[in-house]
């Protein structure tokens, strides 16, 4: 609703930029309602339209980033429909199963991706319907969100699949407001801002807090739909029309960085000050590692914005935009959201004279959170304890003067159990990057029958590879003797999602044997 409501107000202003050319919130309001009316043509004419849903009608967006990709979006709400965004680079069986598993009315797509949706909709029952391509005039109707109402069901996205088949979060009108609230407050959205947009279309980074947070207050989105460094440092250095914000995962920052060394000396000045004329750079979806905090620091003067959440209620902490960003910490919780942190023994935390504990699984409470995966009440259930409150399944602490959130791990796989210890596996991760040879590395817990189980590193080298040794002796010192890696495989690049995540489940099954 907040969009909508935003619209009406920013007619004339630019929303997008794609493929060199403007897109006015006018412009794209004529597709949105040109859409709706295909939408509503098609739901009048079939009389199973809707599929039974009882959160409304589900409409899966396959177009790329761009007019269109918005445009669809508008037309899924003003019809009040639920839009479903679908990854572009994503195998046609992961499109089917979406398609299937969010009993999608119709897809909604462009002309370079009907061929790949069509027959795959066929299958799943579902309607394929073009987006407009061209603008008719809008009707500027005053409040396009007037229709609507706040617990109806708005945005479905589908979560990265890191430890299981990805779920889809239903999240409502309401739930969206809140998160978008609480982010344009907090980061303090302008609609003087300009963000330079590389984030997949189909994860809330790059839907809620980039693009929708964005025309919530009438900035203009432009969208660069394949990350490239060297196009990013362009549109960065660029003098007229200057980018304000950036959002990117790290190892998008990592890749800057690389790119930035390899620059001549006076483009890196340009590059320099470019960064620094910033107004804000957000990192998220997985931990920053330190040495990429830092050095960004190092060259802009300005911490990376850390921030933490999630597909199911959106982000949860972040460090402030005004005052102390601490690297390794993502903060404190955005307004309206209630955080605590339940310790996996609950009678060890009863010893600690009757305070929460403050080490833990961190569970949510709060405007923000998704209403439920869809179509999937036992895995919902299974998520919320008795007293309503969301478990993220992370381990988080709440530490330092003044206390700051940070994040430990994911319960199922970054915590490693050896010796009877528990040991993070992200912070030895922050430690063995700071190797100098070392590009990227993974840790995690490999099964063991002595210690239960053993500290084992996948790691990337630069140009020359390390050994297990070599490893093990420059990290004498800097961690204690039981988090030392015992098992190390070196590969040339860690694989990653599309939001730079490690399937760590994945890995340890194909090198570790489990
Ligand atoms: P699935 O739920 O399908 O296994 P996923 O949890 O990776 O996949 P997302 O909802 O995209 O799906 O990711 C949320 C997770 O990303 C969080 O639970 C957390 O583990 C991780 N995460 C996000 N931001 C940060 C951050 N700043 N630091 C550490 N971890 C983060
Ligand atoms: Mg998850």
């Amino acid at each position: 609703m907040e969009v909508l409501r935003s619209v009406s107000k920013h007619l004339a202003r630019t929303a997008v930029v794609a493929d060199g050319k403007s897109y006015r919130y006018k412009d794209i309001l004529g597709r949105a309602q040109q859409t709706a009316e295909t939408v509503r043509a098609f739901l009048s004419s079939n009389t199973n339209g809707t599929r039974g849903s009882p959160v409304g009608p589900c409409f899966a967006i396959m177009a790329p980033p761009g007019p269109q990709y918005v445009a669809a979006t508008w037309a899924s709400w003003l019809t009040g429909g639920v839009a479903v965004p679908l990854c572009l680079t994503h195998p046609a069986g992961e499109l089917q199963y979406v398609l299937e598993d969010a009993k999608v009315s119709a897809v909604l797509t462009t002309h370079e991706h009907v061929a790949t949706v069509t027959p795959l909709a066929d299958k799943a029952g579902a309607k394929v319907l073009r987006i407009a391509e061209s603008s008719q005039d809008a009707h500027e109707a005053q409040d396009l969100s007037s229709g609507l109402k706040p617990e109806q069901g708005a945005l479905v996205v589908y979560t990265s699949g890191t430890t299981g088949r990805p779920k889809g979060a239903l999240h409502t009108h309401s739930s969206l407001g809140a998160q978008i609230h609480a982010l344009v407050t907090s980061w303090e959205w302008q609609p003087e801002d300009q963000i330079l947009h590389c984030l997949p279309l189909h994860h809330v980074h790059g839907i809620i807090n980039a693009l929708y947070c964005a025309h919530a207050v009438g900035a203009t989105v432009e969208f660069q739909p394949k990350f490239s460094p060297k196009a990013v440092w362009t549109a960065l250095t660029r003098e007229d029309d200057p980018v304000t914000v950036f959002m990117g995962v790290p190892t998008m920052y990592s890749h800057l960085l690389s790119f930035y060394d390899d620059m001549r000396s006076e483009d890196q000045e340009v590059a320099r000050r470019a960064t620094q004329r910033l107004r804000l750079t957000v990192s998220g979806s997985a931990a920053c590692p330190l040495p990429i905090m830092q050095r960004w620091h190092a060259l802009s003067g300005q911490w990376l914005l850390e921030r933490y959440g999630m597909t199911e209620t959106n982000m949860i902490l972040s460090n402030p935009y005004s005052g102390e960003r601490r690297a390794g910490f993502v903060g404190l919780p955005l307004p309206d959201v209630q955080v605590k942190a339940v310790p996996e023994d609950r009678a060890e935390a009863s010893h600690d004279s009757g305070s929460q504990s403050e080490t833990g699984e961190l569970c949510v409470k709060g405007p923000n959170v998704f209403k439920e995966y869809l179509n999937k009440p036992e895995a919902t259930a299974k998520a919320f304890d008795s007293e309503g409150w969301f478990r993220t399944g992370d381990i988080a602490s709440l530490e330092g003067d003044p206390p700051y959130w940070r994040i430990v791990g994911r319960a199922s796989v970054d915590i490693i159990k050896s010796r009877g210890y528990k040991i993070s596996a992200p912070q030895i991760e922050d430690v063995i990057l700071a190797h100098p040879g070392i590009a990227e590395c993974a840790v995690m817990g490999a099964p063991d029958e002595a210690l239960g189980e053993a500290v084992a590193a996948v790691i990337a080298c630069k140009s020359k590879q390390v050994s297990l040794e070599e490893l093990r002796e420059w990290l004498a010192g800097k961690l204690p003797e039981y988090q030392l890696p015992s098992r190390m495989e070196v590969v040339e690049n860690i694989p990653r999602n599309a939001m730079g995540k490690v399937n760590k489940k994945q890995l340890r099954k194909d090198f570790f044997g489990a």
